[in-house]
Parts: C-alpha cells; structure tokens; sequence
C-alpha cells in the first residue's frame, strides 16, 4: 500500500519536474534578455529614459513613481499616454483609421524647405505649406532644434496630398503654429496657418548628466537638447554665474516635463526639479505654484531660490564702479557714491530689478533720464543716466521683475554710457552688491504643509535618479 502510494507520487512528480524545468528555462531566458536588453542602452541613454510618470500621476505617492521608473527603465521608448496635454487644442482626431503621424527636427544650418522633405511634404503641398506659415512667422527664423509633427491621412500617408495638418512646435516657450489644410474654393486642398494646437501627451521624465563642458554642450552629450539648457541655464542662473561656476566633473540631475506625440519629443516643456552638486555650488529645488497661479523655484525647505533682485539689469554690462567715497570723476571731489555704475553701450535695455510700482520717470538734472521703482519690504531702486524710458511705462504703472524699463545712455552728469543703479531701504541707500543677496519670498507659512506634499514625489524622483544608477552600477 505504502509502496504503491510511493510510486504513484514519484510518477506524479515527473510532469511537474518537467514543468518546473520549463518555468526554469524560461526564467533564465527572461533574465538574459533582461540583461542584453541592459547592455544594449548605453549607460547615459539608459539613465536618461527613466522614463515616465504621467502627468496626471503628479500627486501619485512617491514609492508608486519610483516602481514606475523602475518598471520603465529598459523601455526603449516611452509608451503611449492617454492624458492630452493641457495645450492640446479642441479640436479631436479624426475617428479611425487613425491618421499617419510623423516628427521631424530642424537641424543645424537646416531650413524649413529641407525639415519638409524629410516629412515627404514636397510639391505643391509644401509651398502652400510655407506661404501659410508665412503669415504668422518668417520662416527663416526657424532655428535648430524646433520639432515639426505632421499627420497625414491614412489612405495616403505617403503622399504629400494627405497631408492633414502640420504644427511647428517652439524649442520651449510659446504656442507653436499650426498649418491645417482646409477645403479651397475649386475643392482644391489650402492651408491655413493658426497660432497653437500642439499636438501631444505630457511625459515626466529624469536625466543625470555630468558637466563636461559648459551647461548647452554637457547636456547635449547627455543626449538632450538646446530647449533644455535653456531651461536650465534660467534656473542655474538665478544662484550662480555659468561662467565661472560650473566645474567638469559637476552633476546636474533634472526632472523636467516634455510633450510627446507620435513617439517623439515635440518640445520641452518645463523644469519642476533640479539638484546641482558641484565643487562651488550645491543647489536643490523644486517648482510650486502657489493657489494665485504663481510658479516659482523653492529649496526643500521652503527658501525661494530666486533672490529678490535681477543680478543682470544690463546684459554684458562691466561693473565700472561700486557703492562709497570716491573721487567724483567731473566735480574733482571725495564725494559719497550712492550706488554702482554698470558700463554698457547707449541702447542696452535696462530691466527692473524687481517687481514693484513706477513712482519716478522724469529728467533730472545730474542724474538725467531716470526711473524709481518702489519693491516690497520697504526697497526701492533708481536707475540714471538713461538715452531713453521704454515705451508705455509710467508712474503708478506695476513693472514686472526683469522687465525692460529704458535704455543705457549718458543723460545728466556722465562721461560716458552707464547705468547708475541705487538701491534704498526704508529710504536710505545701501550697498546694491551686498542687496543682491536679498532672499527672494519664500512659501508663507499657512502654505508650507501643501507645498511639502506637493514637491515631495519631485524631490523623491531626484534622489531616486542616483539610486537607480548606483544600482545599475553605472555611478
Ligand atoms: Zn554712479
């Protein structure tokens, strides 16, 4: 009895050995094109499709993004996400058959006529397609890197007759133009071209890269391009000099926003996380928008990482003298000099150091064309010397932070084109170097708890991006 059961189990056993076999077989099959599937991705590429995160996954907890980054991270591609963007026009896709659609980038010394031809639009069909673009945008100005999406019609997806609709998206910022065909008069295909209706599904994506260069040309080894520097390079700006400050060897880690149709980067949209660790500078922030709509860079903690003054009222201006006694250049006396002068040639826009209001714009004697400008927390700046005040701006006017408010000239007692810049507190001057350093607003303390919550699955993907390269052994 005892002996039949014995043998009656053992030949049971044998169908599931052979069956664990199989599973075996098909673990270590799956396992080894895991593993070539790896190799393959080099290792930046690999760290820079860490793919993913819906948007509408923003408020997701922090360890489900991380399972999803990890569960992407081979993916070649990025799937298809079923959420429109928040830009996408009304206007629905034709129902099925789905129309054909196809990206193409502008290249270096590239015209539009050229990226055209790449998306099979030629003939009849891309001249109409370039005298519509023509009455929105010069297309000479198409530069490097801007993305072109074009859908074809099904029936004739190879044919530049099936074209259905063209947009040309910007690197960055602003709505792109769309080229949409509409019926002619005779039946005839037309165009017309309309500002807007960027196709496409938003993506959140990471990227690790090493500073090799400078910032457009790190990134671009990194695999990325221009529209993200420039992204960068804004944030960067606001707490160090690109110039002198970035270090090879450095490391950016960046979560930021794209658009995606058809598979492919249509632009880039925006930054929401950054982490710099450098030799000079370490610096950590994430993007909060406040409940008035406002979108700022804030550290972990709260603190604005933009400082409440512009440091770059003058682009490429030279810091020709600083606040103190000096001896005055015509009065040929030790007078005090209540400010610093910035030299740059006559016609260089002057921006507003910070928001506020305009409450001076007048000509002035010694100090000639000038303007004040009153801040928050009891600041104000004036600005002197001006050839001329910016159009349309005057007293009692709000002025945004980095808005052009005149032109460098050398009005009232100057010797030559500069920019006098002085700034007061509680209205008595002090050193505009040392007010650079002014903290910008940070989130209000009845705000602090929401604004935790919503950077923390930012901050959480930021870390993440070097515990998943430790692992993949690529740090
Ligand atoms: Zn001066």
């Amino acid at each position: 009895m005892l002996g039949r059961m014995q043998s009656r189990s053992t030949a049971s056993a044998l169908p599931s050995l052979a069956a664990a076999a199989v599973v075996l077989l098909v673990v270590i099959a799956n396992g080894w094109w895991w593993w070539s599937q790896e190799a393959s991705i080099a290792p930046m590429d690999l760290v820079a499709r860490l793919t993913v995160l819906r948007q509408d996954r923003a408020g997701a907890e922090p360890e489900d993004v991380v399972a999803e980054v990890e569960k992407r991270a081979w993916e070649k591609l990025p799937p298809a996400v079923e959420v429109p963007a928040d830009r996408l026009s009304g206007r629905s896709l034709p129902p099925t058959p789905l129309p054909e659609e196809r990206v193409a980038q502008v290249g270096q010394g590239d015209t539009l006529d050229h990226a055209l031809d790449r998306l099979f639009i030629h003939g009849e069909a891309k001249r109409k397609v370039i005298e519509a673009y023509r009455t929105l945008h010069d297309p000479r100005l198409i530069r490097p890197g801007q993305r072109l999406f074009a859908q074809f019609s099904a029936a004739s997806p190879m044919d530049a007759d099936g074209l259905l609709s063209l947009v040309i998206a910007p690197e960055s910022r602003g709505e792109g133009v769309s080229v949409v065909r509409v019926v002619g008069e005779n039946g005839g295909a037309q165009f017309r071209a309309r500002p807007g209706g960027l196709p496409g599904h938003m993506h959140r994506q990471v990227l690790r890269c090493s500073i090799t260069g400078g910032l457009e040309l790190s990134l671009e080894r990194c695999g990325h391009g221009r529209g993200l520097s420039l992204l960068v390079a804004a944030l960067l700006s606001l707490r160090m000099d690109l110039r002198s400050d970035l270090k090879m060897g450095d490391q950016v880690r960046v979560v930021f926003d794209e658009l995606v149709a058809a598979d492919q980067r249509i632009r880039y949209e925006r930054v929401v996380g950054l982490h710099y660790t450098g030799k000079k500078v370490n610096l950590i922030g994430a993007s909060w928008e406040d409940a008035k709509g406002r979108v700022a860079f804030f550290s972990p903690s709260g603190a604005a990482l933009e400082p409440m003054f512009v440091r770059d009222l003058v682009y490429g201006a030279r810091l020709t003298s600083v606040f103190g006694m000096r001896m005055h250049p015509i009065l040929r006396k030790l007078k005090p000099h209540l400010g610093i002068d910035l030299a740059a040639p006559t016609g260089t826009p002057i921006r507003a150091a910070s928001a506020g209001v305009l409450v001076a714009r007048q000509h002035a004697g010694a100090a000639g064309k000038l303007v004040r400008i009153r801040h928050s927390a009891g600041f104000s700046s004036e600005y002197f010397h001006m050839s001329r005040f910016a159009r349309g701006l005057y007293p009692g006017n709000k002025v945004r932070r980095g808005q052009i408010i005149g032109y460098v000239g050398t009005t009232g007692r100057s010797t030559a084109p500069h920019l006098h810049f002085g700034v007061r507190k509680g209205g008595v001057h002090v050193d505009p170097l040392t007010a650079f350093d002014t903290p910008g607003k940070s989130v209000p303390a009845r705000d602090l708890a929401e604004f935790k919550a919503s950077v923390a699955p930012i901050l959480a993907l930021l870390d993440r991006i070097v515990v998943v390269a430790k692992e993949r052994g690529l740090d």
